[in-house]
């Protein structure tokens, strides 16, 4: 059956066998696979289109890229492989969902309702903020969670990056070619960052690695002129260190962008979907969850892609056994 568009007077609905939410790797590759099966696929982009890949600079551990691809670029190709089959993409992202029985309905911010046999959830992760009063105060001003968007405005400046994570490592050595110095402020005594990563950051002389500190505010006039640390924060030694930079990047991991979805599906303590035995399936037939979603453990390009290959694959069951 294709998609079909019903006029009733009022909302319009459209009817679709799978329904795909979000564009990242998983998102993308879930309308590779339910194209080729023919499930006439609509996916909606959401509200960064390609995912958080194209704020990145290059990947280097996607399989097939030799030497590397920037993550735009890689995204790009994964949208057009998507376009190739068929798969209807589109602009927009949903703001209502009710799962309480299939056909499944979902509201987009254009004002179109879908209702959807399947529906694949794959809406990705927003990055984290420490939650300080002064990161709002200097939202723009200063203050940034993606180093690959904002790295350019801080050439020859001083920044300093939150996180001990392969993100925070990345931010920071990103940084390092453009900034002249880059202070990498971890709250533990250690990197929890992969070796590799790990060695690049101490290897690079413009990093300075700030081990258990803590930001804890921001000062400035019309921007960001320093950071206010605690060295050892609740410690019998605890200090207050205060660093002039222009510059501060989060890199502190990130939040699973489920909130529409919480009413209907389990999701744990951060909020991730919880899938059924090591599959993309949800606890509603039908509705499936791919990529970092709904994966706390291991949220990579490669896993999504092949969680959404896995939900394009139990949808055409589901539908087939339907
Ligand atoms: P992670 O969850 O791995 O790391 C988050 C970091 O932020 C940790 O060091 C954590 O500290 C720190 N942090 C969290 N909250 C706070 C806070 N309130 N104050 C100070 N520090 C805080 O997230 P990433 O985004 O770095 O990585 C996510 C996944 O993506 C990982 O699996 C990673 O390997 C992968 N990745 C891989 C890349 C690559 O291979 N090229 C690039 C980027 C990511 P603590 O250690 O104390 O908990």
């Amino acid at each position: 059956m294709e998609s079909t568009k019903e006029t009733t007077p009022g909302t319009p609905r459209e009817h679709v066998r799978c329904l795909i939410l979000g564009s990242g790797p998983a998102g993308y590759t879930a309308a590779v696979y339910a194209s080729r099966a023919g499930l006439n696929p609509v996916l909606y982009a959401g509200i960064q289109p390609g995912g958080q890949l194209t704020a990145t600079t290059e990947v280097e551990n996607f399989p097939g890229y030799p030497q590397g691809v920037q993550g735009a670029s890689l995204m790009e190709d994964l949208r057009k492989q998507a376009e190739r089959f068929g798969a209807d993409l589109r602009s927009g992202m949903a703001t209502r969902a009710d799962l309480s029985f299939p056909p499944y309905r979902i509201s987009i911010d254009s004002g179109q309702e879908i209702e959807a046999e399947t529906l694949i959830i794959a809406t990705g992760a927003t990055a984290r903020y420490l939650g300080l009063a002064d990161e709002r105060k200097y939202a723009g001003l200063g203050v940034s969670a993606c180093a690959t968007c904002d790295g350019f405005f801080y050439r020859g400046r001083t920044v300093a990056v939150v996180g001990g994570g392969d993100t925070a490592c990345e931010e920071a050595l990103y940084l390092s070619s453009l900034a002249r110095k880059v202070y990498l402020i971890v709250r533990k005594d250690y990197l929890r960052a992969s070796r590799v990563m790990r060695e690049r950051v101490m290897q690079t002389p413009n990093i300075r690695l700030l081990f258990e500190h803590n930001a804890v505010g921001l000062y400035g006039e019309k921007g960001v002129e320093g950071v206010h640390l605690l060295y050892r924060q609740g410690e019998a030694d605890e200090q207050r260190v205060s660093l002039a930079i222009d510059g501060f990047f989060l890199a502190i991991g990130h939040t699973p962008n489920s909130d529409l979805f919480k009413a209907w599906l389990d999701t744990d303590a951060r909020g991730y979907i919880q899938t059924l035995g090591g599959r993309p399936l949800t606890r509603l037939p039908g509705v499936f969850a791919a990529g970092d979603v709904a994966d706390p453990h291991y949220r990579q390009a490669v896993t999504a892609a092949a969680s959404g290959c896995m939900a394009a694959m139990e949808a055409d069951r589901y539908l087939l056994t339907k």
